[in-house]
């Protein structure tokens, strides 16, 4: 078979592309590694596909870099592109780069990596449907066309979660943008009515784009809590007098207790209250783990919310514009659970509850839909994942999200015995791990992933 692999990698976006960097990096032998990626340019994914210049990397420079044991790589790379100067380097670390610039940065450094390696590294464009076990380790299918690999790497990434609400299925394209439909973003008529579902941050690209076109027209939010997303502070400090390791032995509930007290705590010595959750941050897969089950679900269903907006943060500067469309009275903010989309004369007509009961009916041009990404996989929109599942591969992850893998990213096969060769990277692993998504964890389970796989074994 001419396409027969050592190592095989599912998925060309920001995770995918860092495992090939740290394989190919930590190769001591002529291994060959295979990266199956679809779509026309590696690294994007949802989150770096983005051309536009506004929308912003929600973690500052300074902290961005895809390689542990470089941790100032990406600020590097940024002085050294045209226009920026070595001068500048304390307000480009401390600075939001464009998220468009991401991805040509890991490109980048795959480049580097795989010019440097004693592997080598096949892109192939196939969008895998099918994994098999047989006697050699695993046969990939994309079609017609298969692969073999003697190890295989799940990155395929975020899935967008499709409107939640009747009708939706049915209304035409143009009046239903997605928030990641970049350029069908751009193209909404400035003095059209919008309804975005979904306040998080999705919703704040959305607006950026928005404002940066100078939009006029009524602009409504509508999410079941209508949180919107918390700022960064600007000076980006931990608070080291916070005492994170009695919370692992805490319930829920005096763990947020505990959190409640080191924000005032912190606030009385001049530090803002993201001080606290900077300190959290390295801890969080931690102490989601220490969480028991019950806790864990209790935290899913009354805490989640709360948590995402002070855990995921945006650029002060992205939380400017949104205060200014919400003081110029241009944000109309609604909290209620959407129910229904059906089109219109005039474009889309919305059926919403409110938390209290009442009918809630707007009538817009478009609707956005900015809400975020589906964790489960049996209701993503791509089947491979759940398939999975049903050939014994893997089961669930816990509480439905994600699969179920051990802390090595092994997938447990249907038995729960996890499996050396298949691993999985990034938001499939969500459900043991919690954080699992941003690029200080994919940067970690990606070096972690290749020292076990690349460890002088051919
Ligand atoms: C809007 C947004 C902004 C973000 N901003 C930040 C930030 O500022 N800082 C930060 O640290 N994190 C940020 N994140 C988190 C971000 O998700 C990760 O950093 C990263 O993009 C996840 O990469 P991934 O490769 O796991 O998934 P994805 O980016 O979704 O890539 C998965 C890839 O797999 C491919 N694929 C899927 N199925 C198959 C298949 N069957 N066969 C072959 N290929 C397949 C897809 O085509 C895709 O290219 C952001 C996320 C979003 C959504």
């Amino acid at each position: 078979m001419p396409h027969r692999f050592d190592i095989a990698i599912i998925g060309g976006g920001a995770a995918g592309v860092l495992a090939a960097i740290q394989c190919l990096r930590q190769a001591t032998m002529p291994l060959r590694i295979v990266l199956f990626e679809p779509g026309p340019r590696l690294a994007e994914g949802v989150a770096y596909a983005t051309d536009r210049a506004e929308h912003l990397l929600n973690v500052p420079t300074g902290r961005m870099s895809a390689l542990p044991d470089l941790p100032d790589d990406f600020l590097d790379w940024r002085c050294a592109r045209p226009g920026h100067t070595e001068a500048a380097r304390g307000a480009l670390a401390h600075g939001y780069a464009p998220r468009r610039e991401y991805a040509a940065y890991l490109r980048a450094r795959l480049a580097q990596a795989r010019q440097a390696s004693h592997a080598s590294l096949d892109i192939l464009p196939w969008r895998i449907d099918d994994l098999a076990r047989d006697a050699d380790g695993w046969t990939l299918g994309a079609g017609a066309a298969r692969a073999q690999a003697r190890r295989v790497l799940l990155a395929t990434g975020n899935s967008p979660r499709p409107l939640p609400a009747r009708g939706a299925h049915d209304l035409e394209p143009a009046l239903q943008v997605e928030a990641w439909d970049y350029a069908g973003v751009a193209a909404i008529d400035p003095d059209a009515e919008v309804c975005i579902v979904g306040t998080g941050l999705s919703m704040a690209d959305v607006l950026l784009t928005l404002a940066g076109q100078g939009h006029r027209g009524a602009i409504h939010l509508l999410s079941r809590h209508a949180l919107l997303p918390l700022p960064h502070a600007t000076a980006q400090v931990a608070d080291e007098d916070f005492q994170v390791q009695p919370l692992h032995a805490m319930p829920l509930r005096a763990r947020l207790r505990a959190l409640r007290r080191g924000m005032r705590a912190a606030a009385a010595r001049g530090l803002p209250w993201q001080a606290t959750m900077e300190r959290l941050r390295p801890h969080g897969q931690a102490l989601w783990r220490s969480l028991p089950d019950a806790e864990q679900r209790r935290f899913l269903r009354h805490a989640v919310r709360h948590w995402d907006i002070h855990r995921h943060r945006i650029a002060p500067s992205v939380h400017a514009v949104l205060q200014t469309l919400r003081e110029d009275g241009r944000l109309h903010l609604h909290r209620a659970r959407l129910e229904s989309v059906a089109a219109t004369a005039g474009g889309v007509r919305l059926a919403a509850r409110t938390g209290d009961g009442r009918a809630l009916e707007l009538a817009v041009a478009r609707v956005v839909n900015a809400t975020g990404l589906e964790l489960r996989v049996q209701a993503m929109r791509s089947p491979f994942p759940a398939q999975l599942l049903d050939t014994g591969h893997a089961r669930l992850g816990a509480h439905g999200l994600g699969l179920a893998t051990d802390a090595e990213g092994r997938l447990l096969d249907a038995a729960g015995h996890p499996q050396d060769d298949l691993r999985a990277i990034g938001s499939l692993r969500i459900g043991e791990a919690w954080e699992s998504i941003a690029v200080p964890e994919l940067r970690v389970q990606a070096e972690a992933i290749a020292r076990a796989w690349t460890g002088g074994d051919p």
